[in-house]
């Protein structure tokens, strides 16, 4: 049985102030949510004060993206250890809009997640395809060539392969307001565990968490979940706001 995961990216949103004051008033409307994971995932100014205000509660916090080298002349860069040390559990690896507009790629989202479990962060590595590839009936090549190229040469027992999540996050329902329906999310999170049990075998493959994301709501979150291979969802707008992020959580 996976357990439910439900991570919110708060992107570049919310300064320091805002994060410690979503966080404190995010405290109190998810403290019964027993059986899910919830990680937010503020700027990476905001992580310590973020893991300050999260202390003792079920809320953990993760990174939005990580560089591959552990330290040196890489200026603007923040490495896993950096990450890790401010207290993040997790960090976001190739979301869509790393890959649209920093060039991110397959190779450095691989490099990304080698440096994320060489610093002891799990990491929560986003695939997709835009709507012009959905058009033209590639969702499967493109899904298969982000998940399998993204962890090429990624196996046990030199990296922690059970801690991977997988988000699946069809460009075309960030931030639109169009939600993949329960459907065509279900058939492309079972292509995904198909994928993975080829890389890693059945039992494996099977305590993967595969996490959906493109405009998750509290009102679409629960049949969203009640797939078979839904396992959480990755939450950008609505986990912006206390109420519209623990109504998600408490699906
Ligand atoms: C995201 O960017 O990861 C995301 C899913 O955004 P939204 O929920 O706003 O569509």
């Amino acid at each position: 049985m996976r357990r439910p995961f439900i991570a919110g990216n708060w992107k570049m949103n919310l300064n320091i102030t805002e994060a410690k004051a979503l966080i404190s008033g995010l405290i109190p409307l998810v403290k019964g949510a027993t059986n899910v994971d919830i990680a937010v995932c503020p700027v990476a100014l905001a992580v310590p004060a973020a893991v300050e205000a999260a202390k003792g509660t079920n809320i953990k916090v993760g990174g939005q993206d990580l560089y591959w080298e552990k330290s040196g002349a890489f200026t603007g860069q923040i490495s896993g250890d950096m990450l890790k040390s401010a207290g993040c559990e997790y960090v976001i690896i190739g979301h869509s809009e790393r890959r649209q507009f920093f060039g991110e790629t397959n190779e450095t989202v691989n490099k990304k997640i080698k440096a994320a479990f060489l610093a002891g962060l799990k990491p929560i590595v986003c695939v997709g395809e835009s709507l012009a590839e959905r058009e033209g009936g590639k969702t499967f090549d493109v899904v298969k060539d982000h998940v399998v190229n993204s962890l090429a040469n990624i196996k046990l027992p030199e990296f922690n392969v059970e801690d991977i999540v997988i988000a699946y996050e069809p460009v075309w329902a960030i931030g639109t307001g169009k939600t993949a329906t329960k459907e065509q999310a279900q058939e492309v999170h079972a292509y995904i565990r198909k994928l993975l049990t080829e890389l890693y075998g059945k039992d494996l493959a099977d305590k993967l968490r595969i996490q959906y994301g493109g405009s998750v709501k509290a009102d679409n979150i629960k049949e969203l979940m009640a797939q078979p291979d839904i396992d959480g969802a990755l939450v950008g707008g609505a986990s912006l706001k206390a109420d519209s992020f623990a109504g998600i959580v408490n699906f």
